[in-house]
C-alpha cells in the first residue's frame, strides 16, 4: 500500500475508525462457522481495540450459517427459505461473535438494518446516532452489522454486504474500509483462467477498465463477485474513504497493512470528500423519481457545481412530491447526479422547458427558481 493512504491511518497518535467488512465464503469452514478463524478475528479486534483504534464489524454468513444448522443442501430453493436460514443464522453467528470477543474483553452490539432503513433519512440519521454512542464506550464496543435478510424486501435489498458496508463506512465517516474476502485483491486479469495474472496494489481512480476487470460473482456460497467491491470502492471512496480488499483468510493483514505494509488491493480515497448529507443523497437515499435532462443543463450541474433550472428539463418519470430525491440523467439516459427537488412531478412537467421567469405564469406561483437547488444537488 501506499505511504500517502497509511500515512492518515499511522502517522497520527489518535485511533482511527476501521470498518472491516467479513464475506461468508470466509466465515463458512466444511462444518458450519468456521470457529478458528472467528477466533482470530476476534484476536484481532482485540489488538486494533488495544491500539485505540475504534472498529465496526460488517459480517455476511447468516444465510449459510442457517442453512448447515438447518441441514439445507444445494442452492436455496426460495426467497422464504433463504430469510428462514438468515433467521436461524443470524443469532448462531452473533452468540460466536459475543462469545469471541467477550473473552477478549470487548463488548459486541447488533445492528440489523435494510436498504429502506438507510434510504430514510430520519432512520438513517437514528443508525448514525446509535453508532456514535457505541463507538464512543469505553470500554470499547465492537459494533456488528448484517443486513436484516428476514424482514428485507427482496428488490429492495443491498444484496452483498459489500455495499452495505461501504455504506456503513460512510455513515460513520470512517478512516478506512477493509473488505476481507475469499479473492485477496483485484487482479489484472481472472487469475482463475490467467495464472500469472497479477495483483494491483493499488488503484488510484475507478476508471471503466478497473470496472472492466471486476466481471461477475466469483463463488458459490457469498453473493458479491469482484462487481460489487469495485462499486463498493467506488462509494467509499467518494467519500474519501480508502477501501483495502484483502484476503479473509489472513485478518493479521488488517494489522499489517496499518503498520503500513502492502496488503490486497487498496483503492486510493478520492481527493474529495463528501459531507455527510450529500453522501446520503448520493448514495443511500432511495430514489422517488427521474428527471432526463438536456447536455446545457448537464454540464451546468455536473461541471460548473450549479442548481438545476426547469429549463433543463425534458422529461420526468415518477410521482413524487416536493422534497423527494430524484435521480438526474443525461441524455443517454445515464445517471449524472440525484437532488431533492423543490416542486411536484406534476409541478415539474408542467414547468420543465420554460424559463424561471414563466414558472408563475404556468403555475400562478413561484415558491423557488430552481427545480433542484445546488445545495440540494450532488454529482454521481
Ligand atoms: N446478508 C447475507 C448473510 O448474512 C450475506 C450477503 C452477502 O453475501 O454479501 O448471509
Amino acid at each position: 500500500m501506499s505511504p500517502s493512504v497509511i500515512s492518515s491511518l499511522t502517522s497520527s497518535t489518535n485511533g482511527k475508525l476501521i470498518v472491516i467488512k467479513v464475506g461468508t465464503t470466509t466465515l463458512m469452514g466444511p462444518d458450519g462457522p468456521d470457529l478458528a478463524l472467528i477466533g482470530r478475528l476476534g484476536d484481532v479486534l482485540a489488538q486494533l481495540a488495544a491500539a485505540r483504534h475504534r472498529c465496526v464489524l460488517v459480517t455476511s454468513g447468516a444465510v449459510g450459517t442457517g442453512r448447515w444448522r438447518l441441514k439445507l443442501s444445494g442452492r436455496p430453493k426460495s426467497i422464504p427459505e433463504k430469510q428462514a436460514a438468515a433467521a436461524v443464522g443470524q443469532g448462531i453467528l452473533m452468540h460466536l461473535y459475543e462469545r469471541v470477543l467477550a473473552e477478549r474483553g470487548l463488548t459486541s452490539a447488533q445492528l440489523l438494518l435494510t436498504r429502506a432503513d438507510l434510504g430514510d433519512r430520519q432512520r438513517y440519521v437514528n443508525a448514525s446516532n446509535t453508532l456514535q454512542v457505541l463507538l464512543a464506550a469505553n470500554p470499547p464496543v465492537v459494533p456488528i452489522i448484517n443486513e436484516n435478510d428476514s424482514v428485507a424486501i427482496e428488490e429492495l435489498k443491498f444484496g452483498d454486504n459489500d455495499t452495505l458496508s461501504a455504506l456503513v463506512a460512510s455513515l460513520v465517516d470512517a478512516d478506512a474500509l477493509y473488505i476481507l474476502s475469499d479473492v485477496d485483491g483485484l487482479y489484472e486479469a481472472d487469475p482463475r483462467v490467467v495464472p500469472t495474472a497479477r495483483r494491483l496494489e493499488r488503484v488510484e481512480a475507478i476508471t471503466p477498465e478497473i470496472e472492466a476487470l471486476a466481471g461477475g460473482s466469483g463463488s458459490d456460497l457469498g453473493t458479491g463477485g469482484m462487481a460489487t467491491k469495485v462499486a463498493a470502492a467506488r462509494i467509499a471512496t467518494s467519500c474519501g474513504i480508502p477501501l483495502v480488499l484483502m484476503s479473509g483468510r489472513r485478518p493479521e493483514d488488517v494489522l499489517a497493512s496499518l503498520a503500513g505494509e502492502p496488503v490486497g488491493t487498496t483503492f486510493a480515497a478520492g481527493p474529495n470528500r463528501l459531507e455527510g448529507r450529500k453522501r446520503w443523497l448520493a448514495f443511500s437515499g432511495q430514489v422517488g423519481g427521474k428527471l432526463s435532462l438536456d447536455a446545457g443543463a448537464v454540464r451546468a450541474v455536473r461541471e460548473q457545481g450549479k442548481s438545476l433550472l426547469p429549463a433543463g428539463i425534458r422529461k420526468v418519470a415518477g410521482e413524487f412530491e416536493p422534497g423527494a430525491l430524484v435521480a438526474l440523467l443525461d441524455p443517454e439516459g445515464h445517471e449524472v447526479a440525484r437532488g431533492l427537488v423543490n416542486y411536484s412531478s406534476e409541478e415539474l412537467v408542467r414547468i420543465r422547458g420554460h424559463q424561471s421567469a414563466e414558472i408563475e405564469g404556468v403555475l400562478g406561483y413561484k415558491h423557488y427558481d430552481e427545480a433542484i437547488h445546488r445545495n440540494n444537488l450532488v454529482t454521481t
